[in-house]
């Protein structure tokens, strides 16, 4: 029987994962997350994980809870600590630049990570690539663009890629309101057809989302930017697609459900049945193109990998304060792309390594947590 690890375990993907674990009764070595600690609680009851990481403010909370056998550590070490017990696959599904150093935990100990947390690779790619083949650990991806990539590009050659082609909803909105600076977050909560956690789904109303995914698959394919395209395609069935040299196309199509590509990262390469409804063929499905004049978030990505070195971090930071911003009603929603354009005008460009990753991330979210 599998035995797999989830950090973030409280979180949609989390949550999502372990629905997974029930399908095909998987083992749960580690659990780990932040504050939610009565959610918590009920998924170390439910699958008695070896250990438990969570943070050091609900430590009290879950310690008298405890059943016997499972130990419980906290904070960013204890995390780690989960990252790196052994385990089939760990599912990195922690948010934001929190996710990363649990990612590379486990990649130095030389785990296979379903990949969930896109900022690592969109903050930090190379430098993952080189801890995962430094420690011979494997990536899977578990975001859905990723995963249908993932799935087209099997059995394919690299040098036969003419361009990868990410689809995107559109977000809520895709149409209207034309203006958008009077948008309430409350309205970009909505998402027309995904449930996923805050932060992410504010991220997908302006189409950053869909620009740390053409970061995350440039990094993770190490496929350059001018190959990466976006078109927009309301229904969300076409998950992405492959163009090839030779004319062409490959497609993964399947229901808007993140279990599909969580079960498919973790039981890769195989494909077992799964107990849901099956995606009926009809309607009709249509692509456009990207409205850049008011979704100008995904070409200030682009802009950013052009840029290279520390430009992604510094972006995924300033996104970061801006979204909480917005949601504490300091900012308007507009105001989030001319943050981050200000972030990439005045960045203090750095070659990439771990010190200077941490360095332009403290920089940036205090310059910005100062003013905004
Ligand atoms: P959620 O906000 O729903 O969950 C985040 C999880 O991370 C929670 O378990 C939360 O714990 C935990 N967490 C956050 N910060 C910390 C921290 N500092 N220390 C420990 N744990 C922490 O996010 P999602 O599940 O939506 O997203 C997770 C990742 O997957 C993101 O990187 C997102 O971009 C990516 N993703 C998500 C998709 C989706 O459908 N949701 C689709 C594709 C990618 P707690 O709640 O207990 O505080």
């Amino acid at each position: 029987m599998k035995r797999i690890t989830i950090l973030g375990s409280t979180g949609s993907i989390g949550t999502q994962t372990l629905d997974v674990a029930r399908w095909r009764g998987y083992q749960i070595a580690a659990l780990g997350a932040g504050k939610n600690s009565d959610l918590l609680l009920e998924q170390i009851n439910e699958f008695k994980p070896r250990l438990v990481a969570c943070d050091e403010s609900i430590v009290t909370q879950i310690k008298p809870h405890l059943p016997a056998g499972v130990k419980l550590v906290s904070g960013p070490e204890g995390l780690d600590e989960a990252a790196q017990i052994e385990a089939d696959v760990v599912v990195a599904a922690i948010s934001g630049s929190a996710g990363l150093r649990s990612t590379v935990a486990a990649l130095r100990a030389g785990q296979n990570v379903a990949l969930a947390n896109k900022e690592a690779m969109v903050v930090a790619g190379p430098l993952v690539w080189q801890e995962a083949r430094k420690h011979g650990a494997s990536i899977t991806p578990v975001d859905s663009e990723h995963s249908a990539l993932f799935q087209c590009l099997v059995g394919e050659s690299k040098e036969s890629i003419a361009s990868l082609v990410l689809t995107a909803s559109g977000g809520p909105f895709r149409l209207e309101p034309r203006d958008l600076s009077k948008v309430s977050p409350a309205q970009a909560l909505k998402h027309p057809n995904w449930a996923m956690g805050a932060k992410v789904t504010i991220d997908s109303s302006t189409l950053f989302n869909k620009g740390l995914e053409v970061l995350e698959a440039h990094y993770l394919f190490e496929i350059p930017l001018e190959k990466i395209e976006v078109v927009i395609h309301p229904q969300s069935l076409i998950h992405s697609l492959v163009r090839f040299k030779d004319g062409n196309l490959k497609a993964q199509i399947g229901p808007h459900d993140m279990r599909i590509p969580i079960h498919y990262a973790l039981e890769y390469p195989e494909r077992p049945q799964i107990p849901l409804k099956p995606l009926e063929l009809k309607g009709s499905w249509e692509l456009f193109e990207p409205d850049h004049n008011r979704f100008p978030c995904l070409n200030l990505a682009y802009r950013a990998g052009h840029m290279a070195g520390v430009a992604p971090c510094a972006l995924n930071a300033a996104d970061e304060i801006a979204v909480k911003a917005f949601m504490d009603g300091k900012i308007a929603y507009t105001d989030i792309a001319k943050v981050l354009e200000e972030t990439l005008e005045h960045l203090e460009q750095a070659p990439l390594s771990w010190e200077t990753l941490a360095e332009t991330d403290r920089l940036t979210r205090e310059h910005w947590a100062k003013k905004l």
